[in-house]
């Protein structure tokens, strides 16, 4: 196997574009245990619906399943031959152990975890203010470039729900942008966050511990994160 990268980041750090980045300049293959888990909806047996279950009750998947999951996973030829980029795992300090016993037993170890690292005032800006323009997949932010959109919030005439919906549309276009449904929750917003520091605080620990963690700055353009990740995975490769 090659390089084995943990890629960590709250939800708007950019940890999807990164992924991109380092898969289409290192070729290897990007894993996202969620991306697994999805896969098997399709699926009827026993586990693949326990799975879904636990899917739609935002609960984590015990940790013997996921580790199962990604074994399964790392032995495919790509995996195995290139190396990995992991993303959403893992989750726990256990599946961490286990992941890093289990390359042991393959003679190979963690390349580098790499930390994106953003405030949680930003990360919520990120997702409570994202639109997409369904047409063309291009994503637009009320914060950070408003320029390109018109948008307000508007009152719900009756039921009065909270928030006030978003309308957005690209300027000069009477298109309306798209916003993700637990985006537009504020409180779904806030509770994706919340767990995700506390799932992963004491992750960060057990690889700071073992000198394993990189944190980068996610509060910088795209291109400026990937190249530092680029910097970091160089300067591990030629250890
Ligand atoms: P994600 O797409 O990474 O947000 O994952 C979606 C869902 O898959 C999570 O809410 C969990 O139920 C499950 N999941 C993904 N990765 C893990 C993991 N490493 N450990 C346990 N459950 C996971």
């Amino acid at each position: 196997m090659g390089l084995i990268l943990i890629l960590m980041g709250v939800q708007g750090a950019g940890k999807g574009e990164q992924a991109k980045f380092i898969r289409e300049t290192y070729d290897i293959p990007h894993v996202s245990t969620g991306d697994l888990f999805r896969a098997m909806k399709t699926r009827t047996d026993d586990l693949a619906q326990r799975i879904q279950g636990i899917l739609a009750s935002g609960r984590l998947v015990d940790d013997d399943t996921t580790n199962e999951v990604v074994r399964e996973r790392l032995s495919q030829a790509d995996a195995a031959e290139k190396g990995v980029i992991l993303d959403g795992y893992p989750r726990t300090p256990a599946q961490a152990a286990w992941l890093e016993a289990h390359l042991k037993e393959r003679g190979e170890k963690i390349t580098t975890v790499l930390l994106l690292e953003l405030d949680l005032y930003t990360a919520f800006k990120r997702a409570f203010g994202r639109v997409s323009d369904s047409e063309t997949g291009k994503s637009y932010n009320i914060y950070f470039n408003s320029d390109e959109i018109e948008w307000g919030f508007v009152e719900h005439e009756t039921d009065k729900q909270f928030p006030p919906r978003l309308r957005a549309t690209l300027k000069g276009s009477d298109r309306e942008l798209t916003r993700r449904v637990d985006d537009g929750n504020a409180d779904s917003v806030l509770k994706r966050i919340d767990t995700y520091v506390e799932n992963t605080t004491p992750l960060i620990d057990y690889f700071r511990d073992r000198d394993l963690l990189v944190t980068i700055s996610a509060d910088q353009p795209i291109t400026t994160v990937s190249s530092a990740i680029q910097a970091v995975i160089e300067a591990k490769k030629s250890k």
